[in-house]
């Protein structure tokens, strides 16, 4: 038997990112019940986490986790903070 396994790579070609765009909650849910999690990592959201907003070429805007907005930091994505932005992280 010959088992292939299929790899599928998706590239997401993001542009901005606005961090802390809003806090993961039931009422996200209720609005959005398909994002769910990073679509990126896959990561999955728990109420109250803070969600990102990353808007991607030829696509719609997607929701991505911390995680993964560290990851496009200090690339040529254009960064800005929303209301929920973490405060602590210093400016440079
Ligand atoms: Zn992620």
């Amino acid at each position: 038997m010959i088992v292939k396994t299929i790899v599928q790579t998706k590239c997401w070609d993001l542009y901005q990112v606005q961090e802390g765009f809003l806090i993961y909650n039931e009422q996200y849910r209720k609005i959005r019940p398909d994002q769910t999690k990073c679509k990126l990592c896959h990561k999955e959201f728990m109420d109250g986490d803070i969600i990102n907003l990353a808007a991607v070429r030829k696509h719609v805007n997607i929701i991505i986790c911390d995680k993964c907005v560290d990851k496009v930091r200090n690339t040529d994505v254009l960064m800005y903070k929303g209301k929920y932005a973490k405060q602590q992280s210093e400016e440079k």
